[in-house]
This record gives C-alpha cells, sequence and structure tokens, in this order.
C-alpha cells in the first residue's frame, strides 16, 4: 500500500513515521517551503507521550521536554482554586505529561524521517477517487496516484473540502496570544501548569525548561470583534491579575509574541470518503484549553494506523470505517468536554470559575482520557 499525508504538521510526521515503522510505504507532501522552524510551546499528555514513545522508538525524546504533573487553576489574585493531577491515582499512566517547544517536537519528528520522504512546496489543490486510487493535484500542476491519502493538513484543510464539505470551522468569537520568555517567579511553579482566571479570559502558562526558567505562556480573551491585543493591550486586559504575570508578558518580545483568532470544529459528519482520510486538525481542531488537541490527534494517528495494517479484508473500506467508529466519537465527545471547559473559563455569566462548577466537567474529561488508545 502506498499513503500520501497531506501537511507535515506534528500529526502528519508522526502518521508517516508511525506508518514507516509499521511497513508501510508512505510519503508527505507539505505546502510550506521548508521544515517548520517557529512556534511557542506546547503540552503533550501522558496519552500522548505513549504514542511518542512508540513512534519514537526510544525513550530518549524524555529529556527534552519539561514534566508537569498539575494543572492548577488561580483566580484573579493568584489564589489556588482548584489543582488537577495529570495521572491521577488508580489510572496506572505509564508516562508523564509533558512541555516542549514545538520546534523540538517537528525535529524530533522529522529525524525519524528519509529527506525524501517529505517533499516542501507540494500544496495539495484536488482529490479524486478514481477506482482503487487516489489522485491527487498539486498547485504545481503535478499529479500522482496512491492507495490512501491522509488529510493532515490543519483546520483549512483542502482534503476536508473533498471528504466533508459541510464541515466548516467556526470563529469561537476568542483569540490567544501566546510566547517564550526566560522568567523566574515565587509565583510560578516549575513542574505545574498554571491557570489564571480573570472575567473571560485567561493567562495559562507552564514551565519549559526548569534549568533555564523557559517559560511559555498564552493568554487568551474574547475578541468582540474588535482589533487583536498588541502586547500593551494585554497588559491592560489582564491588569487585574498578579504582577508578575504582567512582567512575565511585558517581557517577552512584541515580535515573538503569535496571536491568532480561535477556530475550531465540531467532528460532525464523515471523517473519510474512498480513499482519502482525515486526520489531526482538519478533523477535529479544538480549542487549546486544556492543551489537548494534538494529544487528541496522536492518538486518532495511532488508531488509523492499527486499522490500516491490522485488517484481513481485501477492501479497505472497513478498515477506515473501523478507524472512523473508534476515533469520531471519542473525538466528538472530547470536543464536548473542552466546549464546556471554554464555556466556564470564556462565556460564564457570573464572570468567575467556581470549583464546583469546574469539578463535573474535569470528571467528564478524566472519564473520557482514561480510554486511550493503549
Ligand atoms: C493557541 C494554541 C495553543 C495550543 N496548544 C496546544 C497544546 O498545548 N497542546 C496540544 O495538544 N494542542 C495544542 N493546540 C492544538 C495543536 O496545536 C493542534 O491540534 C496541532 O498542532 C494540529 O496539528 P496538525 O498536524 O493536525 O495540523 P497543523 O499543525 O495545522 O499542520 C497542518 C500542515 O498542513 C499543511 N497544509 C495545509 N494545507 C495544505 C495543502 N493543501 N497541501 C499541503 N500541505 C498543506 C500546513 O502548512 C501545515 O504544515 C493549540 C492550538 C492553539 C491554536
Amino acid at each position: 500500500m502506498r499513503v500520501a499525508i497531506i501537511g507535515a504538521g506534528l500529526n502528519g510526521l508522526a502518521c508517516a513515521v508511525m506508518l514507516k515503522r509499521l511497513g508501510v510505504d508512505c510519503v508527505v507532501f507539505e505546502r510550506g517551503t521548508g521544515p517548520r522552524d517557529s512556534g511557542t510551546g506546547i503540552y503533550v499528555w501522558p496519552q500522548a507521550m505513549q504514542v511518542l514513545r512508540f513512534v519514537l522508538k526510544d525513550r530518549a525524546f524524555l529529556s527534552r521536554g519539561q514534566p508537569i504533573e498539575f494543572l492548577d487553576t488561580h483566580d484573579k489574585h493568584g489564589r489556588l482554586v482548584h489543582s488537577q493531577p495529570v495521572r491521577p491515582a488508580g489510572l496506572g499512566l505509564p508516562a508523564p505529561a509533558m512541555m516542549f517547544l514545538r520546534t523540538e517536537l517537528f525535529r524530533l519528528l522529522a529525524d525519524r524521517l528519509d529527506e525524501d520522504d517529505i517533499h516542501y512546496g507540494m500544496g495539495c489543490e484536488s482529490l479524486e477517487n478514481v477506482g482503487d486510487q487516489v489522485r491527487l493535484t498539486f498547485t504545481n500542476g503535478h499529479r500522482f496516484d496512491f492507495d490512501l491519502a491522509v488529510g493532515a493538513d490543519g483546520v483549512s484543510s483542502t482534503t476536508r473540502s473533498f471528504v466533508n464539505p459541510g464541515l466548516v470551522p467556526h470563529d469561537t468569537g476568542l483569540v490567544a496570544s501566546r510566547g517564550v520568555v526566560n522568567f523566574d517567579s515565587p509565583l510560578l511553579h516549575s513542574d505545574r501548569c498554571q491557570i489564571f482566571t480573570s472575567r473571560h479570559s485567561r493567562v495559562v502558562t507552564y514551565p519549559l525548561n526548569k534549568a533555564t526558567s523557559l517559560r511559555y505562556w498564552f493568554a487568551a480573551y474574547q475578541h468582540r470583534n474588535q482589533p487583536l491585543l498588541d502586547r500593551q493591550g494585554l497588559l491592560e486586559l489582564f491588569a487585574p491579575l498578579p504582577q508578575d504575570l504582567l512582567r512575565m508578558m511585558g517581557q517577552t518580545p512584541e515580535e515573538d509574541i503569535l496571536t491568532h483568532k480561535l477556530k475550531a470544529l465540531t467532528g460532525e459528519g464523515q471523517w473519510f470518503r474512498g480513499r482519502v482520510v482525515l486526520l489531526g486538525d482538519s478533523i477535529h481542531a479544538m480549542l487549546p484549553t486544556l492543551g489537548y488537541g494534538l494529544t487528541l490527534g496522536l492518538e486518532n494517528g495511532f488508531m488509523l494506523a492499527q486499522a490500516l495494517v491490522g485488517h484481513c479484508d481485501e477492501s479497505l473500506e472497513a478498515a477506515l470505517q473501523r478507524y472512523e467508529i473508534r476515533a469520531a466519537r471519542r473525538s466528538r465527545e472530547m470536543l464536548q468536554v473542552m466546549n464546556d471547559f471554554t464555556r466556564l473559563y470564556y462565556f460564564e455569566p457570573e464572570g468567575e470559575v467556581s470549583p464546583a462548577r469546574l469539578a463535573p466537567i474535569v470528571q467528564r474529561f478524566q472519564e473520557l482520557a482514561q480510554s486511550t488508545v493503549f
């Protein structure tokens, strides 16, 4: 079987390494002109750490990230409101959660592929099922046939418009700014994610490297169709929060702060059509409320690989159906839980996050997170 993966994001790369490890011939097509060498931080839950351990073969990658054991929620005065263990007792999750620089993860995955496994400057323009093959046409006019195409081309996916044209990203009404900075403060822990809630907005921060005090932060708020805030605007919006958070954002060079409106998908409808199947943000882009988007994509990539390698029937359709059944239901439930968190953090009429409102959503999240691929 020859597989084309559209998109060299983290899900596309991980899927390629996984399939190659399992003996499947595959190649990645990326519309960007080279490997991604920028980005901020990304949080990886234990469920996805297990997938990475499988994909990357050894444990060496563990030294490239920062373990995080708790997610702490604080109020605007910095008081602890809720503390959620990432590995609750009794779950037996045999991996830590970790925070990585995105570029580290890109490098870790791309290093497991050969140079000619990834073709840059290859934007996929259209797809067509032709018999038991899929025909891909690229913006530079090249055209190739494969047994299967995996659409890992992110939230503005071209492959999704072929597989599931009715599913379009919606504006969540939120915007996030994020940055990385060397910063130390007695308020901030070197092994915890800390969420500071203000009215309909939050600043979230994670340590990236305990030894160097490198730290990742993101600040999210409702955009209300107004111009997006620059660094000074963020400092004014978050002025009620503890001063150290403002110093942390203030010390991040303005040009290094990434700001985007947040779009999301519901994951409803078809996940595959003929010989084209969707993976990652192309089908389930979610708000980064708990930083679970990549984890879900990696878990689903593992399920896809299992389905493709483990099928005994002649037809590929049953394998893809199996993937859709396993991945879609759980992903939709996870998206629903993230929406509930989002509503609570950003749209709660009372404007405050109370432990009583948080606890049942955390419990639902933990129940879902238990049913991992491993
Ligand atoms: C502010 C923010 C913070 C986040 N934080 C976290 C976090 O801490 N933890 C977490 O798990 N998740 C987090 N997420 C979500 C996470 O970043 C995504 O779920 C994940 O990166 C998606 O990876 P992907 O490979 O599916 O898509 P992408 O990263 O979007 O990659 C898609 C790739 O496809 C390429 N492409 C697009 N169209 C084409 C085409 N037509 N032809 C060829 N190539 C194409 C693109 O250039 C890109 O390289 C966050 C998201 C946001 C917005």
